[in-house]
């Protein structure tokens, strides 16, 4: 099939431009590179340097080909930026999002798969979490989440476009070539990693107060080759839905610690620091809906393997990918 890919120079994007191109399929990554990497594009792809808000570059893209789907990566992505500044995660997320369905609707684009969150239950008391638990996100990049899949929603309903969100839980991991690289980084394995690569002198453990086992957050992550491949399997889908992403096992911040530690045979300094606003304690997912309908399997779903993948990037990696990126908006 011929993909449009917003964000394949990013984290998650790249790994499934990677795969769908592993798997006969013609990709074209459209990314404005202010966050993303441009190493991280695959030579295999076409790649066109630009934003999704800029309506006359994505008419002179659809004219050119057309596309049987669009899967949408590009966003903002870092929960504490979104509480300072929700006015970027609005217009990045949600009226940036619009531009690219009104031109995929000029076009008669038939499919899009979204990028969705566990960020959209906000902090739900019953875990694991299904598709029908109460929506109620905590922050703004949850809520542009939720209502972009509310728009994809209603312009399924009016307009027939097939759109499929997939809500990711933690996202982790890296491929041989591709990692996850942000500036400023944010998320905990990462961070983990580069304090046990010397590069932050301690992990900040935000809050041991929590209502959890030792007192830290408990979130399920999961590789991005299984996400990836959760998107190609999405492909085959003729209806409008939404599943959630996660391997149904929760770990907590400690754990992942205790985990990387054994990993890398490295002892890793912790600080407690107060809570991160907007964290709940727990987000643990139920996948079955996933697995039921369309066949899907986490393939890498053991906590060691997915960061024994992230730390042999990075020590490949030790700087990132090798252009700078500026700090910025979205990817
Ligand atoms: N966290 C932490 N130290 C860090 C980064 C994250 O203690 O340097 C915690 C964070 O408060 C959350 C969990 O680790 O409870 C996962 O955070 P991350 O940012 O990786 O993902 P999120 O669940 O927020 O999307």
């Amino acid at each position: 099939m011929k993909i449009l890919v917003t964000g394949g120079a990013g984290y998650i994007g790249s790994v499934t431009t990677q795969e769908l191109l592993n798997q006969g399929h013609e990709v074209t990554v459209l990314d404005h590179l202010k966050e993303g990497h441009p190493e991280a594009v695959d030579k295999r792809a076409d790649f066109i340097q630009g934003d999704i808000a800029d309506a006359t570059l994505l008419k002179k893209t659809f004219s050119k080909k057309s596309f049987d789907a669009v899967m949408h990566f590009a966003a903002s992505c870092l929960v504490p930026e979104s509480v300072s500044n929700p006015s970027l995660y609005y217009q990045n997320n949600v009226t940036a999002g619009l531009c690219l369905l009104e031109a995929m609707r000029e076009n008669q684009i038939p499919k899009i798969i979204f990028s969705s969150s566990c960020a959209i239950y906000g902090n739900p008391e019953k875990m694991p979490i299904t598709e029908e638990t109460h929506r109620s996100p905590t922050h703004p990049y949850g809520e542009t989440k939720w209502a972009f899949e509310n728009i994809l929603k209603w312009y399924s309903q009016a307009y027939g476009l097939k759109a499929v969100s997939l809500r990711y839980f933690n996202a982790a991991g890296a491929t041989e070539k591709l990692g996850e690289v942000h500036d400023p980084e944010t998320h905990l394995i990462p961070n983990v990693l580069k304090a046990a690569l010397g590069h932050l002198p301690h992990v900040e453990i935000y809050g041991n107060d929590y209502p959890t086992p030792d007192g830290t957050c408990v979130r399920d992550y999961i590789h991005i080759l299984d996400i990836a491949q959760a998107h190609i399997l999405t492909l085959k889908l003729e209806q409008t839905t939404a599943f959630n992403l996660g391997n149904g096992h929760g770990y907590s911040v400690k754990e992942v610690i205790q985990t990387t530690e054994r990993v890398c045979r490295i002892k890793i300094p912790t600080k407690i620091s107060p809570r991160r606003w907007g964290d709940p304690p727990s987000l643990i997912a139920n996948s079955q809906k996933i697995e039921k309908e369309l066949g899907w399997r986490p393939r890498y779903p053991a906590l060691e393997g997915i960061i024994t993948s992230a730390w042999k990037w990075l020590q490949n990696h030790p700087e990132g990918y090798s252009t700078k990126t500026q700090k910025t908006e979205a990817h």
